[in-house]
């Protein structure tokens, strides 16, 4: 078999020093000893809570062919006999085997960034591109300034096309990111509210996300989002950095990548999109006007990148929603069942409105009903209030009239809801699990979110194991 690095090329790119009996080569990389495959390296990455170093004798025992180290952690190893490459440190060391993955890959690289759908985006990427090539894409959303070269450094040589997913909490994170990842096409997928508290505003932001494109190879594209507020500004932005090729998808007439029509429905979606002088009509597996939008951008980069745009579109078909990102479930209860969608991931106000459409446009059974379960939105910073307040509207309009929320925050939701709408409220996330699972009744759609802290996940687990 071809390994993934030879040791040779591995030593020579991090600037290790061997240790032991090293073998020929590695299979795979890994930084956690507890899913790490036989025969893969395992990098001793030292994070906030846990030190890789703790766990080099677990990764040994759990088939690591070698140990990739620092040099001032070789004492606290002190017995452990194993093949190591001893580094200056770790993570510098990946970022050096990461940059060398990019140097030798004739790939063509896409990366995504945005305040949300990053992961949306980057697993329909690969869905798109899978039957047209050898794709190399992170894992869940290793997007960050560990996860990011990490998934350079797993890029095997072999690959037609690579995708990056590029995260980040405050400005200046994008930037030495997407400089190793060097990509030829970079999506914006939107600029929203999201960890509010570390930005003064949208605008701020907005620049943030604009550092992707400074990591572009010349003659590289950006693809943004013309719908969004900041579209003007991130436009400005791409001509001021000289970038060579902008694109824009959207509902706005003047995108490249247009959304001519959506015909939304519960199971599944079709888009008309207009791209490249052609209007394609495109059914989606995934339901959710959000999900058509991200579809715009996947599809124009795919085309970027020199797929064929026929066969991508074509693939959506088959597209199905990512693990609590609109994953659907059918259970049954007294005889009869309800449909879950579950959008407990995480939340914002973006992606709230996105699932508030969603559920509007589900179809509940004989006479069930349309249930928003909603937790609190974290990191909202003075705009807290606000913004949960304002999703009053969106469930106005998405024609929504059962209304179940849990949190301190949704009080503010709560206190405007109009009195025909049926309101449940708890403080408590547990409070409302107990409720709900004896108030769902057959034919009900019911749609539950909430920020990853909030914990409406358990509602959703209980409601799973329940029925
Ligand atoms: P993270 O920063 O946590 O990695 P992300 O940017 O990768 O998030 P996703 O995981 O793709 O985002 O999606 C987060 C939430 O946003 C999900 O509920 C998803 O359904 C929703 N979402 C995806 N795309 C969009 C979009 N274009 N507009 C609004 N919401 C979206
Ligand atoms: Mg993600």
């Amino acid at each position: 078999m071809s390994f993934l690095w030879t040791t040779a090329d591995l030593l020579a790119a991090m600037q290790g020093r061997p240790l032991g009996n090293l073998p020929e080569g590695i299979n795979g990389i890994s930084i956690d000893s507890r899913s790490l495959g036989k025969g893969e390296a395992f990098f001793a990455i030292k994070g906030d809570r846990v030190d890789g170093h703790d766990y080099a004798g677990v990764a040994i025992a759990n088939g690591a062919a070698l140990l990739v180290v620092s040099e001032g952690k070789l004492p606290a190893l002190g017995r452990l006999i194993a093949p190591m490459v001893v580094v200056d440190d770790v993570l510098e060391a990946m970022i050096r085997l990461g940059c060398a993955a990019r140097d030798r890959s004739a790939a063509k690289i896409i990366a995504v960034t945005g305040s949300v759908g990053k992961t949306t985006t980057k697993e329909m990427l690969r869905h798109v591109l899978l039957p047209q090539g050898r794709v190399h894409a992170s894992v869940a959303s290793f997007n960050n300034h560990w996860g990011v070269p990490l998934t350079l450094a797993r890029m095997p040589e072999a690959t037609d096309f690579g995708i990056f997913e590029i995260g980040m909490n405050h400005a200046d994170e994008i930037r030495p990111l997407v400089k190793m990842v060097r990509p030829h096409v970079a999506i914006i997928t939107t600029v929203a509210a999201a960890h509010l508290g570390n930005f003064k505003d949208l605008a701020e932001i907005a620049a943030a996300k604009a550092e992707i494109m400074e990591g572009l190879v010349s003659g590289g594209h950006v693809i943004l989002n013309r719908d969004n507020d900041q579209y003007a500004f991130l436009e400005r932005q791409a001509n001021d950095l000289g970038v060579a090729h902008i694109h824009s998808f959207g509902a706005n007439p003047r995108s490249d990548f247009r959304l001519v029509e959506f015909a939304g429905g519960s199971e599944s979606s079709v888009l008309w999109a207009g791209i490249e002088g052609r209007t394609l009509e495109i059914p989606i597996g995934a339901p959710g006007r959000h999900i058509a939008e991200n579809a715009l951008a996947v599809l124009g980069a795919a085309s970027l990148v020199g797929a064929d745009l026929d066969k991508a579109a074509a693939s959506l078909f088959t597209l199905v929603p990512e693990k609590g990102r609109g994953e659907r479930h059918r259970l049954a209860v007294d005889g009869g069942s309800f449909a879950l969608i579950d959008e407990s991931y995480n939340a914002n106000p973006a992606s709230m409105r996105a699932a508030i459409a969603l559920l509007g446009d589900a179809e509940p059974g004989e006479g069930g009903r349309r249930i928003a379960i909603l937790g609190d939105m974290l990191e909202m910073g003075e705009f807290s209030a606000k913004v949960h307040a304002a999703l009053s509207v969106l469930l106005k309009d998405a024609g929504i009239q059962y209304v179940w929320l849990a949190g301190p925050e949704m009080a503010h939701l709560r206190d405007v809801l109009p009195e025909t709408v049926h309101v449940e409220y708890r403080e408590n996330v547990n409070d409302l699990k107990a409720f709900a699972i004896d108030a769902i009744a057959t034919g009900d759609v019911v749609m539950i979110k909430s920020s990853k802290g909030t914990g409406c996940g358990r509602i959703v687990a209980a409601l799973l194991e329940k029925y």
